[in-house]
């Protein structure tokens, strides 16, 4: 081992803190600073890592940087280089099993930590995915494949069709159930895309990502990937659906139907909240308990409708107060073919915004309204804002969530450039993504929602 890599990454102050006191990366130390005490390991840094901060993986599993300068005395305890790479595993077939087939594009739950960059990195094929989890042996035989190896905000047209495309290839061939592993930062847009360009599944289809990478102690990714290869090859839910933490703690997992699903906290576990609905159904380690009957049933058949068509010149616009004009006449000098707005309140925008709106409907451009609140209902019917936008031709979406909106007026315009059949295909639901009313009981519950703030708020009412 060169000195290189007994430093890794190190220079400087930091370079010089750690040869002062005889520690090398991979040491298992304790490091006093003037006011505190941080154990853990020393990783290695990136070469473009500044050279003033000692990192440490601390027991937590989270990685901090300790400024050098204020390093009064490091205790070591021992030395081994960790390896965070998981061999690939093949999985061991029995005949009385059914077939689930993972597909990878990629996300944290395909991640592991870079320590040459410091960054998290899609590393982990499916094979690996299964070497981590080999709980998956008992419910299933596990057929993997990386599709991709994306970030999720790299997912797009291009990827939900060919997502798409190889789930009817799955299907065709017979297999019992499909998990996507894919990231969380976008997996609803692409369970959008999925629940339209996929149509009557006679299998289950479940989405899964983690929040935390595998090499965390918190890992969501174990759990999550073990609930949703259950789904996928005993439950008798034929559709889109995406699988996560139900609550923050690791009680049981929910099913979310695929449009109306939605990323809703940035770090939590617990990120995904079924919108202006119920989920469909928990996922524990023993068993699936549906919430709802009205879901697509399980079938033998090998049928499905794949439908890919998509118009990728839509954009969804986000109002904000004092928006100009020149937003929406930018799409259309650009192009663009549909608008989905996601407005305040009831489904609202400024007037200065009217003419653009004019405009875009002079243009055969497909403008649609959803609301920024993302719980209830587009009524434009009760102001004068709403009614006016009427009169210019936005057509309000009721309850579908703006990003299904978006994917679903790419789909819809794919399908035909008839800004009547657009219409037609927008507003009449194919899978959930509008619904009649919404369950007063659905803004939370059975979401781990208030069985949580009960118990904040017991903690705090004497
Ligand atoms: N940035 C990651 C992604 O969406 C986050 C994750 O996988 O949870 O790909």
């Amino acid at each position: 081992m060169t000195n290189n890599d007994l430093y890794k990454g190190y220079k400087g102050g930091a370079l010089e803190t750690l040869k002062k006191f005889e520690a090398l990366v991979w040491c298992d130390v304790e490091i006093i600073t003037g006011d505190a005490m941080f154990k853990g390991i020393i990783l290695p840094r990136s070469e473009t890592s500044d050279h003033l901060h000692i990192v440490l993986k601390l027991i937590s599993g989270y990685n901090i940087g300790v400024a050098a300068d204020t390093v009064k005395n490091i205790k070591i305890f021992g030395r081994k280089e960790a390896h965070y790479k998981i061999p690939e595993k093949a999985f061991p077939y029995d005949p009385v099993k059914p077939r689930v087939k993972l597909i990878g594009t990629g996300g944290t739950i395909a991640s592991r930590l870079d320590y040459r960059t410091g960054a998290v990195i899609p590393a982990f094929t499916p094979g690996e995915l299964y070497g981590s989890v080999p709980e998956l042996a008992d419910i299933c035989n596990l057929e993997t494949e990386k599709l991709y190896g994306v970030f999720s905000e790299n997912m797009g047209p291009e990827q939900w069709m060919g997502v798409a495309n190889a789930i009817g290839k799955e299907i065709e061939k017979g297999v019992q159930g499909i998990v996507i592993g894919h990231g969380t930062d976008t997996m609803h847009h692409t369970a959008a895309a999925l629940s339209f360009m996929v149509q009557d599944s006679p299998v289950p289809i479940v989405m899964v990502g983690s929040q935390r990478s595998s090499d965390r102690p918190s890992s969501d990714a174990a759990l999550n990937l073990m609930h949703s290869v259950k789904t996928a090859a005993e439950s008798d839910i034929a559709e889109v659906l995406v699988c996560m933490f139900g609550p923050t703690s690791d009680d049981y997992g929910l099913l979310h139907r695929g449009t109306r699903v939605r990323k809703m906290h940035s770090s939590y576990r617990s990120t995904f909240r079924t919108i202006g609905d119920i989920p469909v159904a928990m996922v524990s380690r023993e068993k699936i308990t549906p919430l709802r009957t009205d879901y697509k049933k399980r079938r033998t058949d090998n049928n499905v409708k794949i439908n890919t068509a998509f118009e990728e010149m839509v954009s969804i616009v986000y109002y904000y107060p004092n928006m100009k004009p020149d937003i929406v006449d930018s799409l259309i000098d650009n192009g663009y073919k549909g608008i989905v707005i996601a407005g305040t309140g009831l489904g609202h925008v400024n007037k200065p915004l009217y003419p653009a709106l004019k405009r875009a409907r002079d243009n055969n451009i497909a403008v649609y309204m959803t609301v920024q609140t993302l719980w209830g209902y587009v009524q434009m019917y009760v102001y004068d804002t709403g009614r006016d936008m009427m009169e210019l031709g936005v057509v309000p979406t009721a309850n579908m969530l703006p990003e299904v909106a978006y994917v679903k007026l790419g789909w819809a315009l794919g399908q035909t450039s008839d800004i009547e059949e657009v219409k037609k295909i927008m507003l009449t639901p194919i899978n959930g993504e509008i619904t009649e009313r919404e369950p007063s009981n659905g803004y939370l519950i059975y979401q781990g929602g208030i069985p949580e703030v009960e118990a904040f708020i017991s903690k705090h009412r004497k």
